[in-house]
């Protein structure tokens, strides 16, 4: 018996199978794919674009001008946007916490900025995004359980206000655009359940699991999914932020996810690293100096429809723009295939077969 489901989530820009995995594209661009690839290709359905790095350039004031996000990329499809909070606290010594909401510098060119509950909701609703995020504070890991506790019900106040400038500004919108707040607490399952059972008043769209990801075990992390499984609403969404592996993914959706993202695909393809469905392949490694196999004989994309693992090897080792290409397509395209695999597991009711499958074929590859 598991917890996973298999549900459709509907948005301004289609019609989303779940559970699923968004590509992440940071800038408004999934690095080295068009969104021609993402969407006709591969068939992406939903991608996650960040606010912070958007906020600071181009700004969301140039991107509504242009016509918001989709229309600015040239993305047909759907886009979820994070707050913008989890960059926000990794630029540890750049800002300042308060109440309001929190002040930092531009990594870019050190220009003082502010976020709040509020702007937030207001940056990304510029962008035009079919999902945004309510403003949370991420704590760094690891963190005592009284900063925790303290950081926790401060996200609380905060999606409280966001979901209230959310409804004030949905009252007047033509364009529907959801939010979903986030569930912190670290690692305490007492904090992670008292803010779930707080978040719950919102009656959101959805609900966001974050603070997962950020260093801690991975039996840790899995055990926080846990802890607020029985409090969420079935019918809604859950979106785990930042994660996985792929041999994780069909653990968080066992654990009741429906929703995940992780820069993983496309950033260890760009260094090299490529998931296969018989494990990792470490393309610079000299066994692939003159190997003509395919880099997955199991995969479909166009990457392993026509290019050896040498050709491959060759292209990263001489640092060509198209292995980056290439890699990244292959990459996403696995991504993809596992959830494929997920979701027909839990429509034939198989699921837990499959998750003991997997567990012993990741357990094999090491
Ligand atoms: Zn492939």
């Amino acid at each position: 018996m598991t917890r996973a489901r298999a549900g459709v989530l509907h948005t301004p820009h289609g019609s989303i199978p779940t559970p699923v995995f968004m590509p992440v594209g940071t800038q408004g661009t999934v690095k080295g794919l068009s969104p021609r690839d993402l969407a006709e290709d591969l068939g992406v359905r939903i991608l996650l674009a960040n606010t912070y790095h958007l906020y600071v350039r181009p700004g969301p004031d140039l991107i509504r001008q242009l016509g918001g996000l989709h229309q600015f990329m040239s993305w047909p499809r759907g886009i979820l946007t994070d707050s913008g909070g989890y960059q926000v606290f990794s630029l540890s010594g750049l800002r300042k916490i308060t109440e309001d909401g929190v002040q930092f510098r531009s990594h870019l060119n050190g220009d003082l900025h502010a976020f709040t509950p509020e702007s937030t909701v207001d940056v990304q609703l510029a962008f035009g995004s079919d999902i945004l995020m309510a403003l949370d504070e991420c704590p760094e890991y690891p963190v005592g359980h009284a900063y925790a506790g303290e950081s926790m019900r401060r996200t609380v106040r905060w999606a409280r206000r966001a979901a209230q400038h959310h409804s004030q500004r949905m009252a007047e919108s033509p364009t529907r655009h959801a939010l979903f707040p986030i569930v912190q607490g670290s690692t305490f399952p007492d904090l992670r359940r008292e803010c779930a059972a707080a978040l719950l008043d919102l009656d959101a769209d959805g609900y966001a699991l974050g603070g997962l990801s950020v260093g801690e075990p991975r039996a840790l992390s899995l055990e926080m999914v846990e802890a607020t499984e029985g409090i969420l609403p079935r019918g809604r969404p859950r979106y785990a932020m930042g994660v996985g592996m792929p041999a994780e993914l069909p653990e968080y959706v066992a654990r009741g996810v429906d929703m995940m993202d992780c820069v993983l695909p496309s950033r260890n393809a760009r260094n090299g690293c490529l998931f296969t469905s018989q494990g990792r392949v470490t393309i610079k490694q000299a066994r692939y100096r003159d190997d003509p196999r395919p880099l997955d004989e199991n995969c479909g994309c166009y990457t392993c429809r026509s290019f050896s693992r040498a050709y491959l090897r060759h292209l990263f080792l001489s640092g060509e723009i198209l292995y980056a290409v290439l890699a990244t397509r292959h990459n996403v395209r696995r991504y993809l295939d596992i959830m494929r695999e997920i979701r027909d597991a839990i429509v034939s009711v198989r699921y837990p077969e499959y998750l003991n499958f997997v567990r012993s074929a990741s357990a094999d590859a090491g």
